[in-house]
């Protein structure tokens, strides 16, 4: 008789981010005269630079003609897309990362799902409160997060709590934990750590022997001097640390799909385990695909990406200022496309969901999807 992996049922409700499309749809359907504004799932308006569409028409051409073009490629990605991430975005920092260090993928929340598969079964796992969902329910679908407590919690994992009293920059843990995700610049809070706040937890990690999953899916968005880019400016960070990085928010990828993590060789056979769930599970990126990414990172098609950017960093300080004159207290919005802000007379999130989309018609994410701080 088969079985069935129960630990998906453990997990409460609906994924935030599709409850909350399908929410919206209702509303939509209800209301089919008004114009809703989406700021519920981060994600992209604006269309791909023209530098990427034409890297996107010339690479579509040569699959048209048998001697350019292609079938299966690398799993790990072609080199000429990984040796200009090597260059572009690592080695202009100081930072050397080796071609074998990096995986190509279709996007970060594959890759940090997916990284959930490759540590041990009983490592504990922290996370921050709030926190980005897939974090927590891909380790509660692998097994590793007890039972559910209720209002967000999980038996065997540390929650991290960030609020407004320690300006959502978490206390290292209390109690030994083996892995630990970081997400920054933050999805939902949209704050960042600081080199000095990040070396903390690198040196907590070298210390206890953990490793560190860092989620730098919104890197492009960071503009101040003292906000580490990758966690491998911080000294010691590559026996320690596995970061992700995503095409998505730096360059409106989030429909074209490509992303890479770093897996350095000095974490144990980690490299060699997700090298190998990597070639037997994931075929490769499309060919189209990276050499599309590979123009973001040219001369000229990063001078688009920084407008892109640009164009959403303005619709935050719009956002902020906005809800900042309402006399909301706001965070975020700096190094981070998010604004995170404290609903008015203490409404529930959801309540606030509702009562936006009803009167508003703007989405927005209720902040208790990502845990009850
Ligand atoms: N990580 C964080 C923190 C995100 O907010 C998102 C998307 O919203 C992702 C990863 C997923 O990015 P991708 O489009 O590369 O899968």
């Amino acid at each position: 008789m088969f079985t069935q992996n129960d630990n998906f049922l453990k997990l409460p409700g609906k994924y935030l981010f599709s409850e909350i499309a399908r929410l919206v749809s209702e509303h939509k359907a209800a209301h089919p005269q008004e114009e809703v504004i989406s700021l519920g799932i981060g994600d992209v308006t604006q269309p791909l630079s023209p530098t990427v569409i034409a890297a996107l028409h010339k690479a579509v051409d040569e699959m048209a003609v048998p001697s350019t073009f292609r079938g299966y490629g690398p799993e790990q990605g072609y080199d000429f897309l990984a040796l200009k991430i090597i260059d572009k975005l690592y080695r202009s920092r100081g930072i050397e990362i080796e071609r074998s260090e990096i995986f190509i993928s279709d996007g970060s929340k594959s890759d940090t799902g997916n990284f959930a598969e490759i540590i041990g079964p009983d490592n504990i796992i922290a996370v921050a409160d709030p926190t980005f969902p897939v974090y927590v329910d891909t380790n509660v679908m692998a097994g590793r997060a007890g039972e559910y407590l209720g209002e967000g919690r999980w038996s065997r994992i540390v929650y991290l709590d960030c609020t407004p009293e320690n300006g959502f920059v978490p206390s290292l843990p209390e109690q030994p934990v083996d892995v630990i995700y970081l997400c920054y610049p933050n999805n939902p809070t949209g704050t960042v750590l600081n080199k000095t706040q990040l070396k903390k937890w690198v040196d907590y990690a070298i210390e206890h022997q953990a490793i560190i999953l860092y989620d730098a899916a919104y890197e492009a968005y960071i503009v101040e001097e003292d906000v580490p880019h990758s966690i491998y400016e911080i000294e010691g960070a590559k026996s320690v640390a596995i970061e992700f990085r995503s095409f998505s928010k730096l360059a409106g990828f989030t429909g074209t799909r490509c992303g890479f993590t770093v897996v350095p060789k000095a974490l144990k056979d980690l490299n060699a385990i997700w090298n190998r769930r990597h070639t037997t599970k994931f075929n490769g990126t499309p060919y189209i695909i990276q050499r599309a990414a590979e123009a973001v990172l040219s001369d000229q098609g990063w001078v688009e990406t920084q407008k892109l950017v640009a164009g959403y960093m303005a619709n935050a300080k719009a956002i902020r200022t906005c809800l900042t004159d309402l006399g909301l207290d706001c965070y975020g919005g700096v190094n981070a496309p998010y604004i995170w802000t404290k609903t008015p007379q203490n409404m529930g999130s959801w309540d606030f969901f509702h009562y936006l989309l009803q009167n508003a018609h703007v989405v927005c994410t209720p902040g208790v999807g990502f845990g009850p701080c």
